[in-house]
């Protein structure tokens, strides 16, 4: 039987390298997007589908997934993949930004997988692979908000793993490191919605920082989609799959040192950069 994968935010990046893999290796994909009007490549492959999805619309949430389920029969996979980030000082930012932040990167995801969950517990199977970060697990000043709410997602799936074992649905945490794709350009909001100043320089400076050194050491986002696939196909309990030699090595460093040592390590690394 052809197994059939839904993922949120096929536009760009790592949604649209992952609908292009698992297209592939034979699957039936449900590539959804904000604009699937505007979509020119994903539609022209076969047995992939380009629905409209906004998780920000329980609406467009509920159709999405009733076309899915009409047109395939059953969905196994479900990749909630779809987010920004929103970057800058707390007190730079507004509460309608944070809002809109966990909106989609955490309620969004939530209400998705809310949504599939009866269609996976009647069928006794399925995988939820959640897109998290390795800025689920660490932090750098700036990103606060963001950090915020790919932490909710890392409790999130940790715990609703437990609770979906007994009816043999796998939840699985993707936690990649920097990446090459949109999320560096359009898909960061770091608009100073409050007018408080205060942060300027060092926002400059810090951002700076973080900008070049992601542009240098950044993994593709093809990386991303093969740790998605290995989720969904490699039968194992395993719940995070971490992609990128710097998300690696962060990690490996946050395990094994205690938090007051890591935290001066980390502060280390930006005062010195600061001056
Ligand atoms: P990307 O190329 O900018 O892709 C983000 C996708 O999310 C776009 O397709 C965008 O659609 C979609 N999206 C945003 N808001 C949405 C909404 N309300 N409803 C539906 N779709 C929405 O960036 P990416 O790197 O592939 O990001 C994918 C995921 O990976 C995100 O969750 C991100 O946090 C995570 N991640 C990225 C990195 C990195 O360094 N790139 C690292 C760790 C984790 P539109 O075209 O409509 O805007």
């Amino acid at each position: 039987m052809t197994q059939t994968v839904l993922i949120t935010g096929c536009s760009s990046g790592i949604g649209r390298e992952t609908a292009k893999l698992f297209q592939q290796q034979g699957w039936n994909v449900v590539a959804t997007m904000r604009s699937p009007e505007q979509e020119q490549e994903l539609n022209q492959l076969q047995n992939v589908t380009c629905l409209k999805l906004d998780v920000c619309d329980g609406d467009s949430i509920q159709q999405a997934v009733d076309q899915a389920l009409e047109l395939f029969g059953a969905v196994d996979v479900l990749v909630n993949n779809a987010g920004y980030g929103l970057i800058g000082a707390f007190e730079t930012l507004s509460r309608e930004q944070i809002e809109r932040q966990f909106q989609t990167n955490v309620f969004g995801l939530m209400e998705l997988t809310r949504a599939l969950l009866p269609h996976f517990r009647q069928r006794n199977s399925g995988t939820i692979i959640n897109i998290a970060s390795f800025a689920g697990r660490s932090t750098v000043p700036l990103y606060s908000v963001y950090h915020a709410s790919k932490w909710a997602v890392e409790g999130f799936s940790d715990s609703l793993a437990f609770e979906l074992s007994s009816f043999n649905i796998r939840v699985k945490i993707i936690e990649p490191g920097t990446i090459r794709t949109e999320f560096w350009g359009r898909s960061t909001d770091r608009e100073n919605q409050t007018g408080v100043d205060v942060y300027t320089d060092y926002s400059n400076k810090v951002l700076g920082f973080i900008d070049g050194t992601a542009a240098k050491i950044s993994s593709q986002p093809q990386a991303v989609a093969k740790a998605i696939l290995a989720a969904a196909t490699d039968g194992r309990k395993k719940l995070r799959y971490v992609v990128g030699h710097d998300a690696r090595f962060t990690l490996t460093v946050r395990k094994l040192l205690p938090d007051f040592l890591y935290n001066n390590a980390i502060a280390m690394v930006f005062h010195r950069r600061l001056g």
